[in-house]
């Protein structure tokens, strides 16, 4: 194995969901749904599978599916792109964020991203021979936020991009106006590109202090932006690995070079589903929302009585808590040991930070799960 990979193990979300089988524990770890995402969308994917869809796609992407993922941006958030040649499809965010950073660092540039991180930044990352320069978002008075100036200073000469994933997993957090452009002054005065990751753009709860706000709808930045989103999370179907990006044509050019590269196209039958799904009306967003809020009220409750310090998420679809009540010091330790002494398994968000002491005592909890899930988890929570 390559030197730059060397520091990379199993991905946590493996190793945990490995031990939930491995322990019949409830597995509130991983971010994934127990119930499948619209009927019509899985009707119009066996519909293609049927109507012979089985051949490579068009590298970009299903002509419908850019089409309906450009009538999805204007609509919800004001942003125009053409679905030829501002739009890709990609094999989940996951590929969108690697061949973006791939296609626009050379080894050596910096990566402006904050931690907790998710797990593949730092390895695309260093797929690229970059460096990454994280942020620390840091729990105060119940809400994640950074200092301004570690910010600053995380910028320099280096600079080539920054990474920014809101609604942030996993702490929760959704940024700011006021935080966006922030990051956006800084990309205008050093001249850096931006690479948003916004799988949970649409799971910003009704309380939130701010609603989602791409960083590409500010002034001057969506001509340096790449956002990226995919179907995983609004449509439940983390399994199909239909992602895209969108930005403006030399970026979106740039990172369709290497995206041939690294999977050539994706998914042929499951791009028109995808485009069916993203049609849905206003409703099944808004009840998309409203049913995770129910959840995490539901997980928020129950954690909170089991003892923990749990800081209430703005968005997405986990919670992180605080160990310290209950005696931990470790989250890592507290996690392996979870199964064994009560059967539910959760993710030690020590492990998305470069400086290890900020998330120490932190764990995250998935609530995506359906509500019995919920309920027997949080009973067996209680009993610790
Ligand atoms: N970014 C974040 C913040 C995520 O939580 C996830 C989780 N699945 C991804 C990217 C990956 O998305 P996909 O499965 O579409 O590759
Ligand atoms: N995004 C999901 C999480 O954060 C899992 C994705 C994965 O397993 N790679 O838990």
């Amino acid at each position: 194995l390559v030197a730059r990979m060397r520091p990379f193990g199993t991905t946590i979300f493996a190793e945990m969901s490995a031990l939930a089988v491995r322990t019949g524990s409830v597995n509130l770890g991983q971010g994934f749904p127990d119930t499948d995402g619209p009927a019509v969308m899985l009707d119009a994917a066996a519909a293609a599978i049927h109507g012979g869809r089985n051949q490579y796609p068009p590298g970009p992407g299903v002509p419908e599916l850019r089409t309906a993922i450009s009538a999805h941006q204007k609509a919800f958030w004001g942003l125009d792109y053409d679905p030829d040649g501002e739009i890709l499809v990609t094999a989940g965010a996951t590929e969108a964020i690697a061949a973006s950073i791939l296609a626009l660092c050379e080894p050596g540039d910096e990566v402006v991203c904050f931690e907790p991180y998710y797990d593949s930044y730092a390895a695309s990352i260093a797929l690229a021979g970059a460096v990454r320069r994280p942020v620390t978002l840091r729990a105060h008075d119940g809400r994640y936020t950074f200092d301004p100036a570690e910010l600053r200073a995380a910028f320099g000469p280096r600079t080539r991009l920054v990474l920014l994933n809101s609604p942030h997993n996993p702490t929760g957090k959704v940024f700011s106006a006021d935080e966006l452009a922030q990051v956006a002054a800084l990309c205008a005065e050093f001249d850096a590109y931006a690479v948003t990751d916004e799988v949970y753009e649409h799971l910003v709860f009704s309380d939130a202090a701010a609603p989602h706000v791409p960083l590409a709808s500010l002034p001057g930045m969506r001509d340096r932006t790449v956002q990226i989103s995919s179907a995983g999370k609004t449509f439940s179907c983390t399994g199909w690995k239909i992602g895209w990006a969108c930005g403006p044509r030399p970026l979106v050019s740039a990172v369709t070079r290497v995206k041939q590269f690294l999977t050539y196209v994706n998914a042929g039958p499951l791009q028109p589903a995808v485009a069916v799904a993203l049609d849905s009306p206003p409703s099944y967003y808004e009840q998309f929302r409203d049913d995770l809020q129910r959840k995490r009220d539901r997980l928020c409750q129950g954690l909170t009585e089991a003892g923990f310090a749990v800081l209430r998420p703005e968005g997405t679809y986990f919670v992180t808590a605080d160990i310290t009540p209950l005696g931990g010091t470790d989250g890592v330790e507290f996690c392996l040991a979870l199964p064994e002494r009560c059967g539910v398994v959760a993710v030690p968000t020590q492990v998305f930070y470069d400086d290890v002491t900020a998330g120490r005592r932190l764990v995250r909890f998935a609530f995506c799960k359906r509500d019995e899930v919920l309920d027997e988890a949080v009973a067996r929570l209680r009993r610790l």
